[in-house]
Order: structure tokens, then C-alpha cells, then sequence
């Protein structure tokens, strides 16, 4: 880190001149480096899945005679096999979100249907877990629109809501609030769950980075949801931070710059037809 790489060639040589061309290859050395880094920690993450698909397959094996036994080591294979069917999904989402520093055709997104789009594939957990998941979609009279892929902004907003739920007990809130203004649009997903500790808070975006990884399997999370919503907020020109506190519970805050409203707009700002 804050190592400066340079690449240096021979461009031309005449007579006693020499053209040396020198560049600065430091970005390209991260991202080669990312991509190492993120291939290593993908084959260890893969091994823990597939080993435990073998194990479950001997296990059935042997207990060829106990027809209950393989019904319940045949239950145990579907889950790790969802298990792994979304680590391979959010892998290569995530791969995808690293390569590109922008998105190829923004179009015009309105945040408030990600949010209803991702509380609905949600409401049925929280309800399972008795935990009172609330919407506030701000003023409706504030446009809450951004440039950018929706699918992307409803999975950020359901990756962080995911983690509310799952990270909370019975009995508890989590609330998820849009704040428009007319610099950005605010997302704030609020729960009173079991928080995160100071010394984990800096690095729970990082791929793979767990605080608990037996709580975390334990769950079906894979680690790569915080990671996700980083780079879906940066893609979008924007940003994503935590407040959190031990017992008290977590506040993760993303905040998208909203889009402006087109021209003819601001000319008539009284014409509503
Ligand atoms: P995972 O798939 O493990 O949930 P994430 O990248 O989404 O991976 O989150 C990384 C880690 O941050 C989680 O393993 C968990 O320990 C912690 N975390 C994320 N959100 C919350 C939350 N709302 N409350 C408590 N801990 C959280």
C-alpha cells in the first residue's frame, strides 16, 4: 500500500537520444493484485461447500439400509447445494461489479420501488422471525430518482436488509427510511440487532470478511453481501457507511447523488400538466 509502481520502456533510440517512456502502472498492479487475491480466497471458499456435498454423499452411501437417514442427509445436500448455487451467483456478480468503475447505460431509477421491491422478497422471514420490518418513503412529493441499474440498487438495498433481519433477535425492528433531497438520495436500513464491534466495523465490507463466520454459515450468508453493496454505491458514483454499537444494534446509511431534473423542467417548475 501507498507503493508507486512505474513501468519504463524504450521507445525510440537516434543518434545520441533516447526516448524513455515511463508510466504510472499503480492502478493497474491493484487490480491485478485484487484479482489474485480474489481468486485465492474464492477456491478456499468454494472447498468448504464441495467437501461438505462429499461428506454428505458417503454419509448417504453407508446409510443405504435407513431410508429416514437418507431422506435427512438428502435434505442436508439441497441446502448446500442452494448454499453454493448463491456463493457462485454472488461471485460472479461481484466480478462483474469489480471490473467496471461505471455502468454502461444508467437509466432513470426510482429508489422507491427497489426498496418495496426488496422488502417484498424479505416480509415473509421477518414475519417468521417476529421481527416488525417498517418502510418510510419520505416526502412523496421529492422525487426519489437516481441514474443507475435498479436490479443492482434493489439488490444492495435487500443485501442490507437481508443482514438486519438476519442479525436480529426476535421481537426487534428494523426499519428502512428513504430521505430525498436535491443533492442525493438517502437510504438508511436501521435495525436493533446484535451490532457489530468496533475493531470489525472498518472491515466489514471486504469480500469474504465474516464476524462470526460459524453464525454467518449458520444464516446461508456468504460473505459477499457488504462487499456487493460497496461496490453497487461506488458504480453509482455514491457511497455506503455503518454506525454500529455492540447490543445496541446497526445502521448502515447509502447515499446515491439523486438526478437532476431534466431542463424543460426547471424552466416550467410551476407546470405540473
Ligand atoms: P454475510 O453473508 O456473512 O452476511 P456480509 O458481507 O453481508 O456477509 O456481512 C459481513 C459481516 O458483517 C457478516 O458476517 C456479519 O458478521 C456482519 N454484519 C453485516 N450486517 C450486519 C448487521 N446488520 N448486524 C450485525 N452484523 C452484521
Amino acid at each position: 500500500q501507498g507503493r508507486l509502481t512505474i513501468g519504463v520502456r524504450v521507445a525510440a533510440l537516434s543518434g545520441q537520444h533516447v526516448l524513455l517512456l515511463i508510466d504510472d502502472r499503480t492502478h493497474s498492479r491493484r487490480v491485478e493484485e485484487t484479482r489474485r487475491d480474489f481468486v485465492v480466497n474464492v477456491s478456499h471458499e468454494l472447498k468448504t461447500p464441495v467437501s461438505g456435498l462429499t461428506l454428505l454423499a458417503e454419509a448417504m452411501d453407508d446409510a443405504r439400509d435407513d431410508p429416514e437417514a437418507v431422506h435427512r442427509f438428502a435434505g442436508r445436500m439441497r441446502t448446500e447445494t442452494s448454499r453454493l448455487a448463491r456463493l457462485v451467483q454472488e461471485i460472479v456478480e461481484l466480478s462483474r461489479l469489480q471490473v467496471a468503475d461505471t455502468l454502461d447505460e444508467p437509466v432513470l431509477v426510482d429508489v422507491r420501488a427497489c426498496v418495496k421491491d426488496a422488502v417484498d422478497h424479505l416480509k415473509v422471514v421477518a414475519d417468521g422471525k417476529r421481527i416488525d420490518l417498517t418502510t418510510a418513503l419520505g416526502d412523496l412529493a421529492v422525487p426519489a430518482q437516481v441514474y443507475g441499474d435498479s436490479n443492482l440498487i434493489t439488490t444492495a438495498i435487500r443485501n442490507l436488509a437481508e443482514n438486519a433481519v438476519a442479525y436480529s433477535d426476535p421481537g426487534t425492528r428494523v426499519g428502512i427510511t428513504v430521505l430525498p433531497d436535491e443533492d442525493l438520495v438517502t437510504i438508511v436500513v436501521k435495525d436493533q440487532g446484535r451490532g457489530i464491534p468496533a475493531a470489525d466495523l472498518e472491515r466489514v465490507f471486504e469480500r469474504f470478511y465474516r464476524v462470526d463466520a460459524a453464525r454467518s454459515r449458520s444464516t446461508g450468508g456468504t460473505g459477499l453481501g457488504l462487499a456487493i453493496v460497496k461496490h453497487v454505491c461506488a458504480n453509482h458514483g455514491g457511497e455506503v457507511s455503518v454506525w454500529s454499537e455492540e447490543g445496541q444494534g446497526s445502521t448502515f446509511t447509502i447515499r446515491l447523488p439523486a438526478a437532476r431534473p431534466a431542463i424543460h423542467q426547471l424552466a416550467h417548475p410551476q407546470d405540473t400538466s
